[in-house]
């Protein structure tokens, strides 16, 4: 394989498409060498076959607004591969949300789905509509006239979205409940369903808390205690409560917590009730960080800066891509950071990964850190299909052995002659060679 090749045509073909050309990029770069070490797999050109989707739906969502005017956003869904199983990936609802990003994050799922060993392949969709500051019913009305569409491609066996920024539990309820009135099927088309109609229990935590069992994993790893190591978390949204809970449950202590207009520093620690206020600030539609330091003495907010800033032994960007780049890797480091565990997809930029590795200090990458999310998507899916449902205890042990597992296969495809362990190269191989085997099994389609 020659990777500058390959890129330099995608780079002719999809001019602009930034973020998908960098995960492209971030994953070719790493499982060269295994690529060339089995001929068929040039043969049969599997990287031109997986670097592009195999389809890509594009459509205009028209609703009505609360004042009765017409507005107009954009949908996608883009399915990756479903070499090892159905499509499988979140849908974004954010003003940010073109298809350069749709397809870096649908092809980062085929990897970490593949990764969680369950039967998924990759997909991702959205749209360029921002539920922020909408009313319930204006959502409900998006959702509808989005789900309109999205319909042609989803199947419980097919398609399977889920949740991911600006999707979360109201939005999934609309958008579940206008596919039932169009299929009349009740099935599990969509995954982070509520609890009473076939969700999952563990489901909303399970990003944060399969990250941190990620986390700790590393630290286990390298010997080194999690506990009253001081973490600094970006934003507080689906993914990074449940990632607050669980450290402060292991013994670590959360002392900045960041949004879009700033981050709080808490030198007594980010747990319990000040949880809960932010998760009542978050559930009614309001700022979070900044009431956050007027409410609890000893909370220090610092407007427009990132909580890369506070010294903290462990970082979890839990936010969006590229949130953390070299000068904040710099930064975090020459205040004694030693682990950074990407919650959030692409998290790091390249400069920043180029960093932290080069500097020996602990990284993960997202399709291994957050898989926990898709893998309790994917409990939920044989759930809905056996028509069961399993105890907390039991989704929860189940995510831990996940989560365990990815570890281990981090651990052996990433650990380099000095002990150091790659982790990016490590959960790219562990991810590649089994869509790849299964792709070759499958001849050329
Ligand atoms: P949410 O929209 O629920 O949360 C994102 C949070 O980050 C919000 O609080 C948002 O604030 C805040 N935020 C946005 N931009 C910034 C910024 N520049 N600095 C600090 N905070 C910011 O999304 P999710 O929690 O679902 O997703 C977060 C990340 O995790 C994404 O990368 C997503 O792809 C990834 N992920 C999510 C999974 C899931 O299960 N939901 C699964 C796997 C990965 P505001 O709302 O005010 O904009």
């Amino acid at each position: 394989m020659n990777v500058e090749k390959i890129l330099t045509h995608l780079e002719k073909k999809h001019p602009g498409e930034v973020e998908y050309l960098q995960a492209v990029r971030e994953v070719l770069e790493t499982i060269e060498e295994v690529y060339n070490e089995n001929p068929k797999y040039e043969e049969y050109k599997i990287i031109e076959r997986l670097v592009e989707p195999d389809r890509i739906l594009t459509f205009k969502v028209p609703w009505i607004d609360d004042q009765g005017n017409t507005q107009l956003n954009l949908g996608y869904r883009v399915e990756f591969n479903n070499a090892i199983g159905p499509y499988k990936g979140g849908l974004r609802f954010h003003p940010s949300v073109n298809l350069s990003i749709l397809k870096f994050l649908g092809f980062e799922q085929i990897f970490k789905n593949s990764l969680t060993s369950l039967p998924m392949g990759g997909g991702k969709g959205g749209s360029d509509f921002d539920p922020k500051g909408k009313s319930d019913k204006e959502v409900m009305r998006f959702c509808q006239s989005f789900m309109t569409e999205l319909v042609r491609l989803i199947g419980p066996d097919t398609d399977v979205p889920a949740g991911d920024i600006g999707v979360g539990g109201r939005e999934i309820g609309y958008l579940f409940g206008y596919y039932k009135k169009l299929t009349r099927h009740h099935d599990g088309v969509l995954t982070g369903k509520g609890l009473n109609w076939g969700g999952s229990l563990i489901r909303p935590e399970a990003t944060g808390f399969g990250g941190v069992y990620f986390v700790h994993h590393m630290l286990e790893n390298a010997k080194i205690d999690i506990k009253c190591k001081r973490v600094a978390i970006s934003g507080f949204g689906n993914v990074a409560w449940g990632a607050a809970l669980k450290m402060t449950e292991l013994g670590a202590k959360v002392v900045a917590i960041s949004g879009p207009d700033g981050y709080i520093l808490d030198e007594a620690g980010i747990s319990g009730e000040k949880i809960n206020y932010m998760l009542d600030l978050r559930a009614s539609n309001q700022d979070i960080v900044a009431p956050y330091a007027q409410k609890f003495a000893g909370a220090k907010f610092f407007a427009g800066k990132k909580p890369w800033e506070a010294k903290c032994e462990i970082a979890l960007p839990c936010a969006t891509q590229n949130e953390l780049n070299g000068d904040d890797a710099k930064l975090l480091v020459s205040n004694g950071c030693i682990c950074v565990g990407e919650i959030s997809n692409m998290g790091c930029t390249p400069e920043a990964i180029e960093f932290l590795q080069s500097k020996k200090i602990l990284y993960a990458p997202g399709k291994a850190v957050n898989a926990g999310g898709v893998a309790v998507s994917g409990l939920e899916m044989t759930q809905n299909s056996a028509h069961l449902n399993w105890s907390a205890e039991e989704v929860d042990k189940k995510l831990f052995d996940i989560m365990t597992n990815i570890h281990v296969a981090c651990i052996k495809y990433g650990t380099g002659k000095d002990g150091y362990v790659n982790y990016v190269k490590g959960a790219n191989i562990a991810g590649f060679l089994k869509v790849a085997d299964a792709m070759l099994d499958q001849g050329i389609i």
